[in-house]
């Protein structure tokens, strides 16, 4: 875990933020690596979720929000968490992720619990008065069910279909914690897919399999994901059953992502509030219903903190340890690396050549400090699949070496051929 942060700070994945104030305390800044392997989590997760599929829409929805929804969807009254202070060191915790006991002193002289707010308020407008209080959304969810009606009239999809977000939630968490598991600002990707009340059950199995399915393809080994069926005990109030994707993160196994099939709870709640009808006619059976919902709610900060934990490998590279982030080549920061072998003005004509060629096909990275070892290295440790090195010889046979980051085999490819290489490489094409 330490050598992931210290990774990440290094290299330009995630930089604590606020740094020069000194820091914001956990609240991370994403920065010239990280923002890509964060934009390539999201792009994958829309891309099996949305450009795959002719069931599931996107939609944007606004972060700010007014008390109504919130009032409905029953956050207001109960997205609390149990809070309690240590009478001896004051340290303030979540009484449900502690052992009765304060995690910093030892003390096991605490308060009571009592319920602490999460959502952030705010006023919208100049006048600090109850009509102006709003709300950043804890969760995008919400953005779905409000807008149901207006993706149903504007796209005419009829259930079983699903709308889909990607975007910021904000939790005034007691004790964020593990870097970017547990922020009080992150990114979510959520989907609410509506279906048949008859049909809920199957539809909530069917996406634990595919959510599941995501992960592995994109390269977390099976034996550190699994799912854990929520006991009746454990479910939210408005749950007819939950699984977590859960992750065996350094500190134990937790959760990347709930799935739960929310049965017409939502729907139903901002129906009564709003005095909308948010139902489904279907003119088959000439039946009026209101769609159960099954929802695949994930993290894409927490992911890509997966991802980033489960590519992390140091081995040997003839007889030299070597630093290794083998990520699958979606989610790589950059695909490829041009590295021209010296600084000669020959080569770095050939070499930008050669860069303007892949950039239209891939994130490319373009480096000329240092020796060209090292450069391997460096590449390596931020996950570049492809280094591409132009040599001398590339001026005459017009042809290139290109060095696989996992086997670190080199092999020669014209210039000509590189970006459908590259692409019969990485699979696609
Ligand atoms: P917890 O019980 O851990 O506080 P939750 O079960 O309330 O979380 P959900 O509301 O189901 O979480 O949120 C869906 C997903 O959003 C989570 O699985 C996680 O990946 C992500 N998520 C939730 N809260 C945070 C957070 N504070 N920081 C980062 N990611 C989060």
């Amino acid at each position: 875990m330490e050598r992931i942060v210290n990774l990440c700070k290094r290299r330009g994945f995630i930089f604590p933020s606020a740094e020069i104030y000194g820091g914001f305390r956990s609240t991370y800044d994403y920065g010239p690596l990280g923002v890509n392997m964060l934009r390539n989590v999201k792009d994958a997760w829309w891309r099996s979720m949305v450009q795959m599929r002719d069931d599931v829409v996107g939609i944007d929805a606004a972060i700010l929000s007014p008390s109504q929804i919130w009032e409905a969807s029953g956050h207001l009254a109960t997205f609390t968490d149990p809070l309690v202070d240590c009478r001896n060191c004051h340290e303030r915790w979540r009484a449900d992720k502690i052992a009765g006991v304060c995690p910093n002193c030892g003390s096991a002289d605490l308060t009571e619990p009592r319920a602490f707010h999460l959502m952030f308020k705010t006023h919208a407008g100049p006048v600090e008065e109850d009509s102006s209080v709003a709300y950043l959304r804890p969760e995008t969810a919400q953005g779905m069910f409000v807008n149901f009606l207006n993706v149903l009239q504007t796209t005419r999809k009829k259930p079983p279909f699903g709308i889909a977000q990607v975007g910021r939630s904000f939790r005034n968490e007691i004790t964020p914690q593990n870097f970017v598991f547990r922020t009080r600002e992150f990114e979510q990707m959520e989907m609410e897919y509506f279906v048949p009340p008859a049909d809920a059950q199957k539809w909530f199995e069917y996406w634990l399999e595919e959510r599941m399915n995501w992960y592995l393809g994109l390269g977390i080994p099976a034996d550190k994901l699994h799912l854990r069926h929520h006991e009746q005990s454990e479910l939210s109030h408005y749950s007819r059953g939950t699984a977590d994707v859960e992750f065996l993160f350094p500190w134990g196994w937790d959760e990347l992502e709930g799935i739960a099939n929310r049965g017409d709870f939502d729907l139903s709640a901002h129906a009564k509030a709003s005095g909308e009808k948010l139902d489904y006619f279907d003119p088959a059976t000439n039946e009026r219903y209101v769609p159960h919902v099954i929802e695949p709610a994930a993290g894409a900060t927490r992911a890509m903190m997966a991802f980033l934990l489960a590519a992390y490998h140091e081995d040997l590279v003839e007889g030299e340890s070597r630093t290794v982030l083998r990520l699958d080549w979606r989610l790589a920061p950059y695909q490829v690396a041009v590295l021209p072998l010296s600084k000669k003005p020959e080569l770095e004509d050939v070499s930008r050549e050669v860069l303007g060629i892949l950039q239209p096909h891939f994130m490319c990275d373009y480096d000329v400090t240092q020796s060209i070892g090292r450069r391997y290295r460096r590449q390596d440790e931020v996950g570049t699949p492809y280094c591409v090195t132009v040599d001398f010889d590339s001026l005459e046979d017009r042809a290139v070496t290109v060095r696989d980051r996992d086997t670190t085999e080199q092999v020669r490819v014209p210039i000509a051929d590189l970006v459908s290489e590259l692409r019969r490489r990485t699979g696609e094409g």
